[in-house]
């Protein structure tokens, strides 16, 4: 059969991460290169019961169809979360739930991307949203980044000299993949800037919860006051990614678009889903939860950042992050950490090369390291492993 797909599909192809998935599911292999939260810290018994809970209450609407707009406690808790966390001013109508961020990544693509309009981007960026912008025939230009998030002198300069730009998407907290955070005046700058070049800005802050030191940030939603900032939140990494349930915040004439989409794409967000996470939250203390879970992962990027300190090549740099899941390796220019990779393959060890990161490609001597999902001992084998393999290749 000769299958005709469509045009667009020539823009999509199998997510190299994905391929390195496939082959660090094997249960020796230990993988540096997912993005996953530990799944020790699953609230399992908690969900047992509030999964109960709901359905012993209202398990005839649990079950039920609901709004495409989600569950109004939800949506209430979105809001209020943002406002206490970001800065913001939001309420329930500034809120659309959504099948994880993700959703709303293409949701957007969707609202305001036609084929060759551009995108601007953090260099490098989130790997799955380039794909989820490429299927709507977005064309991508780079913005250069340093310590202190996107640089905003070569922004006004991009924008002068490009047209077309419809979306900047960025991530100010602890991004992926470089687990770099914005400076207060970045965020403040980047609204007014986009505000006066009316271009849409996605903040996307599925990270800035999982902090391990300093001041939580204003997000640059809390700076917009234009309505042109669209910020989204998850509970993937707070609560579990399994459910698959996140938000975007924005203005309401923007929201009632992603709406209209949403409708086409699955109609709402699961609602058994919805009434199980706002039980948790009316039951059980997140704060305390997240503390958890901040603990963990703190302790773990402590110990992978001494490790690599210790066992690392000099010639090889990298960053504490201060939250998040990521750190970013850069090698010396000549070697390719796709080479390195499959060095360390042989020797059961796995991360992502931080090409796939650039939209435009380049960087083949850069990847990318997580530090949440594996048990300390793991951590430590695995990057004394890998310490071996860039000592050899390197030196
Ligand atoms: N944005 C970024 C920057 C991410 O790293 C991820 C998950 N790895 C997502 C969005 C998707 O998260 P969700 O589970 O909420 O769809």
């Amino acid at each position: 059969m000769h299958y005709s797909f469509a045009r667009r599909m020539a823009n999509l192809t199998a997510s190299e991460i994905r391929e390195i998935l496939k082959v660090t599911a094997r249960p020796e292999v230990i993988s540096f290169a997912g993005g996953l939260p530990a799944p020790e810290l699953f609230p399992i018994e908690e969900i047992k019961r509030v999964n109960r809970i709901v359905l012993d209450e209202d398990g005839k609407n649990a079950l039920q169809y609901s709004t495409t707009e989600g569950y109004d406690p939800l949506r209430d808790w979105a809001a209020a979360r943002m406002n206490q966390r970001l800065g913001t001013e939001l309420a329930r109508e500034n809120i659309l739930m959504v099948h994880g961020s993700q959703q709303a990544l293409d949701l957007a693509g969707k609202v305001f991307l036609d084929e060759g309009d551009v995108v601007l981007c953090e260099s490098p960026t989130y790997l799955a949203a380039i794909s989820a912008f490429k299927a709507y025939g977005a064309n991508f230009v780079e913005v250069p980044t340093d310590s202190m998030g996107m640089r905003m002198d070569a922004l006004e300069e991009i924008l002068k000299r490009t047209d077309r730009v419809k979306l900047i998407y960025v991530i100010p907290d602890f991004q992926n993949p470089t687990g770099r955070t914005w400076s207060l005046e970045r965020r403040r700058q980047l609204a007014e800037i986009t505000a006066r070049h009316e271009v849409m800005v996605l903040e996307d802050n599925p990270y800035g919860e999982l902090r391990y030191e300093g001041d939580f940030l204003p997000a640059v939603k809390s700076f917009d006051q234009a309505g042109n900032v669209l910020c989204m939140g998850t509970f993937s990494k707070i609560f579990c990614p399994g459910y698959r349930i996140g938000w975007v915040a924005g203005d309401p004439a923007v929201i009632g678009k992603l709406v209209l989409v949403k409708q086409c794409t699955d109609l709402q967000c699961n609602t058994m889903a919805q009434r199980d996470i706002a039980k948790y939250l009316e039951l059980y203390d997140i704060d305390e939860h997240i503390a958890k879970i901040r603990e963990v992962y703190r302790h773990r990027r402590d110990l992978a950042y001494r490790i690599m300190m210790e066992e690392f090549p000099k010639s090889v740099s990298f960053e504490k992050p201060h939250g998040g899941l990521f750190m970013w390796v850069v090698l010396p220019e000549k070697v390719n950490a796709r080479d390195v990779l499959e060095k360390c393959l042989q020797r059961n060890v796995a991360f992502v090369p931080g090409g796939s990161f650039f939209p435009n490609g380049g960087h083949e001597n850069t990847f990318r390291i997580n530090f949440s999902n594996m048990p300390e001992e793991r951590i430590v084998e695995g990057l004394k492993l890998m310490g071996q393999v860039l000592r050899e290749y390197i030196d």
